[in-house]
């Protein structure tokens, strides 16, 4: 799947939370609609930087856009009280669980 891909399915699964739970979870689908990750290597793994002119789009490098759930990365604020963290079992990274498919630093799976 590509990334793409990823984020129109992760913008539906959004939409249908939102439906199930009767209350906007998010500010709008226009700004999910417009979000982009854009791959840059110089950015430090699991890391963000955002465009300096548009809000919507962020830089990562490849590593940490894989690893992102993008769901979630897309939902951005109200998931701070799910917050679990876990270690990743190759380099013991301590990372937030909600958001990470796996270790965004060396790939390892994260701890359950
Ligand atoms: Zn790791």
């Amino acid at each position: 799947m590509t990334n793409r891909e990823e984020l129109e399915k992760a913008k539906r699964h959004l939409e249908s939370l939102k439906n199930a739970a009767n209350k906007q979870l998010l500010s709008s689908s226009q700004q999910i609609e417009s979000v982009r990750l854009l791959v840059d290597q110089n950015v430090s793994p699991g890391m963000f930087r955002p465009h300096k002119s548009s809000s919507n789009i962020f830089f990562a490098n490849s590593l940490t856009i894989r690893a992102v759930k993008k769901d979630l990365f897309l939902a951005g604020e109200g998931f701070e009280d799910l917050k679990r963290v876990v270690s990743c079992t190759s380099c013991n990274q301590e990372l937030d669980e909600q958001f990470w498919s796996f270790c965004p630093y060396c790939e390892g799976k994260l701890s359950k």
